[in-house]
């Protein structure tokens, strides 16, 4: 297998290549360079508005508000959704921390549940029957009958860039009055059906970090069709501040949250070459498709037959028939220029999460010890 996969990543990456590096067009340049220039580098820089519109028109959702990164746009949502200290959160055990950090910094408790194996994402026919057997509605809440406590969301993650099965999660929240929140930190570009990832909830994020498939250096944003919710979270994403008479008058307690303006140049120049990004991309996962097609024991991860992905990180399932060999694979590939490496860690497994109510993770835990990610940078 070893041979295999190194046969592989060096056909395509000659020169060795790493998870996810990014890459920056001439435009980057030139409008990063008209922030130092006319000193605007703040957040009150024009570049700001401009990258917001720009993402509202990509994704055809109405308000967009740009942030300083993916996590603080998460803690924004769950704050303004109305939950509350005590109260559960619904998300995938498999996802990057950043998901529970968001819950926990509103004091809210995660409640961990399974992934679907093809979707990678949160598996909806679990779901529903976990929630049959755990959960009442009473006044209109959904309570956890084992914990006493009030279930407020789901956070629906598309793990890698592959949209999660949205309107079976979305029939199951309505049933349950439960709110859905997309967390799209790595599916800029993705499509369900036929919508932009983060139509079906309440609101959704997107992460700009270095690794992300466009980035801003650091940075993120809330997206929502829901303009009540868009003005409070942009008012207190800007320190609460009001149009007064005095200049420093706040009307509550806000965030330092906007996105500067340097940052928001350099977003708004590569979201200029998305489109030409997400073809690459879908080459590159093509590529790796077509060379894992007739490999014994290795599944390459392509996307839901519902959805269009943005491919941002390609990754493939060992099969449990060779159950020893995930470790020797990265184990290997450690000294060489190629980024093979494990996925994230289960978070009930972290410290910080264990011991948490959660429902049974047999299918999240056979994800994580049979999938690798593999270089998906664009050369
Ligand atoms: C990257 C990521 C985040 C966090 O975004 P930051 O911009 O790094 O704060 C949240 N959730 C998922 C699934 C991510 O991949």
């Amino acid at each position: 297998m070893i041979e295999n996969i190194s046969k592989i990543v060096e056909e395509i990456f000659p020169n060795g290549a790493k998870l996810h590096e990014p890459i920056f067009q001439s435009n980057a340049w030139k409008y990063v360079k008209e922030c130092l220039d006319t000193r605007w580098v703040s957040s009150a820089g024009s570049y700001v508005s401009k990258f917001e519109n720009k993402l509202a028109d990509f994704t055809g959702i109405s308000h967009v508000i740009a942030v300083v990164n993916g996590t603080s746009a998460l803690h924004l949502v769950l704050k303004f959704s109305d939950i509350q200290p005590g109260d559960e959160v619904l998300m995938p055990a498999f996802t990057f921390v950043a998901t529970a950090n968001a819950v926990t910094y509103c004091g809210a408790i995660p409640h961990f549940v399974d992934s679907d194996m093809d979707t990678l994402g949160v598996d909806p026919r679990k779901l529903s029957s976990w929630l049959s057997e755990i959960a009442d509605i009473r006044k209109g809440v959904c309570i956890n009958k084992r914990t006493q406590r009030p279930i407020k969301a789901l956070i629906a993650v598309h793990v890698f860039g592959h949209p999660v099965d949205l309107d079976s999660l979305r029939d199951i929240c309505d049933q349950f009055h439960i709110k859905l929140i997309e967390d799209a930190a790595g599916a800029l570009g993705s499509i369900y059906k036929s919508n932009h990832v983060g139509h079906a909830g309440l609101a959704t994020i997107i992460s700009f970090n270095g690794n992300k498939i466009i980035t801003t250096g650091g940075g993120g944003a809330v997206l929502t069709n829901n303009e009540k919710l868009a003005m409070k979270i942009r008012h207190v994403s800007n320190t609460g501040k009001v149009a007064h008479e005095h200049p420093y008058y706040y009307d509550t307690i806000g965030y330092n949250y906007r996105m500067p303006n340097v940052n928001a140049a350099l977003g708004y120049a590569q979201l200029e070459n998305i489109s030409e990004t997400l073809k690459l991309k879908r080459n590159l996962a093509q590529k790796y498709k077509e060379s894992f097609m007739h490999i014994k024991g290795i599944t390459f991860v392509s996307e839901p037959l519902h959805a269009h992905s943005n491919y941002w990180l390609n990754a493939i399932k060992i099969s449990l028939d060779f159950p020893n060999e995930k470790e020797k694979i990265i184990e290997h590939f450690q000294s060489t220029p190629w980024q093979v490496q494990h996925v994230w860690k289960l978070l009930p497994e972290l410290p910080m999460y264990q011991g948490l109510f959660t429902m049974d993770l047999s299918q999240a835990k056979a994800l994580c010890n049979q999938l690798i990610t593999l270089p998906s940078s664009l050369s």
